[in-house]
């Protein structure tokens, strides 16, 4: 064992990284309690640690208040796909504000530190490049986007009054791009979507003419930094920008998917969507310093691991 076992919750815990996130905890000689309502996560994401003894699985919604007594709090329930963040985006809104209160005042109440899975869409569309902390953003308040981007922001407002007014334990952590094993096929996001195409011989979708860039990190690259910031000392408190600096075209990255792949998939252009961002890039300056963390699987390895479970999952 790693570290003294300790109690821990993960709101979000059956979706994308929740699980791997779960799963290092468990990994870790913790005590877990996944928390999900099952929106864009499943059972599957989880099934291979429901034997663990030291593995809880609670149905529940974050936007309800919740009763447990742990000793840290990782708090990632909210849909991350813009497809599915915009299908209910008043529940986005709810889930991220309302979830943000009632695990703040469960950290407070039973004086737990808590995480906060923050996101680099609290700077909108750029104007800084690459981003760092202590840019403030260009989002569009009324657009699509702002459903998730303004919870997110208001979710951080939120976890940083907390810290000054209750003198709670916080850790923000602003997550750029991440993919891997485990997303959805249906996810909607550019990775998995660009991969399951490719693997079933269809069309790749280039959203507007492909120039915009994104930087992608592999998940056990980001669960990696997740750990080191909630075991960081009090004082670092975020927002810590997480995530790989290398930025690419999405043009590229469909380029990059072929190759790996060896499909035949022609790319087709359709519509930018309304306030897509046109660069993104992570200056991770501040987590080299304090959390002593960078990224250290290249992208040809990580997505050939994405590929490998999507053929074996769209095989089954
Ligand atoms: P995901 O959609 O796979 O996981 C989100 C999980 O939250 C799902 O299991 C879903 O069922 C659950 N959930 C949603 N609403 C809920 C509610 N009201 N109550 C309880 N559970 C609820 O997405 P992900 O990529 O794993 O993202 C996890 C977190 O990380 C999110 O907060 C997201 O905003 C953040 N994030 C992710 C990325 C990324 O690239 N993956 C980037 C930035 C931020
Ligand atoms: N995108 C694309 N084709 C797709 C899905 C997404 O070209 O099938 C683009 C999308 O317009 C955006 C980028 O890929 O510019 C990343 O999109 P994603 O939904 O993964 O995440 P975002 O970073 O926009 O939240």
């Amino acid at each position: 064992m790693k570290y003294a076992r300790k109690r821990v919750l993960v709101t979000g815990g059956a979706g994308f990284l929740g699980s791997h996130l779960c799963e290092r905890l468990l990994a870790d000689g913790h005590d877990v309690l996944c928390v999900d309502n099952f929106y864009t996560g499943t059972k599957e994401n989880i099934a291979h640690l429901m034997g663990n003894p030291y593995f809880e699985l609670i149905r529940h919604d974050v936007t309800f208040p919740l009763y447990l007594e742990v000793d840290e709090i990782f708090n990632l329930a909210c849909p991350a796909s813009p497809v599915h963040y915009q299908r209910d985006p008043v529940q986005t809104t709810k889930t991220s504000v309302h979830g943000a209160i009632n695990m703040l005042g469960l950290a407070k109440r039973i004086g737990a530190k808590i995480f906060q899975a923050s996101t680099s869409e609290v700077y909108g569309d750029p104007e800084v490049h690459p981003q760092v902390e202590e840019y403030r953003g260009a989002v569009n308040p009324i657009g699509p986007r702002a459903c998730y981007d303004e919870g997110k922001r208001c979710a951080e407002t939120l976890f940083f009054d907390y810290h000054r007014q209750h003198s709670l334990r916080i850790k923000v952590a602003r997550i750029f791009n991440t993919y891997g094993p485990r997303m959805h096929p249906d996810d909607g996001r550019v990775v998995s979507n660009f991969i399951v195409q490719a693997l079933e011989g269809r069309p790749i979708t280039i959203y507007g003419d492909g120039s915009q860039t994104r930087s992608f990190c592999f998940v056990s690259d980001l669960i990696e930094g997740f750990v080191r910031l909630m075991n960081s000392p009090d004082q670092v408190t975020g927002p810590i920008n997480l995530g790989n600096p290398r930025e690419m075209t999405i043009r590229q990255l469909a380029e990059t998917v072929i190759r790996l792949t060896g499909a035949r998939s022609e790319l087709v252009v359709k519509p930018l969507p309304a306030d897509d961002p046109l660069q993104r890039q992570p200056n991770i300056t501040k987590a080299k310093q304090l959390l002593d963390w960078e990224p250290v699987v290249d992208l040809d390895t990580g997505l050939q691991r994405t590929i490998d479970y999507f053929r074996t999952r769209l095989e089954a």
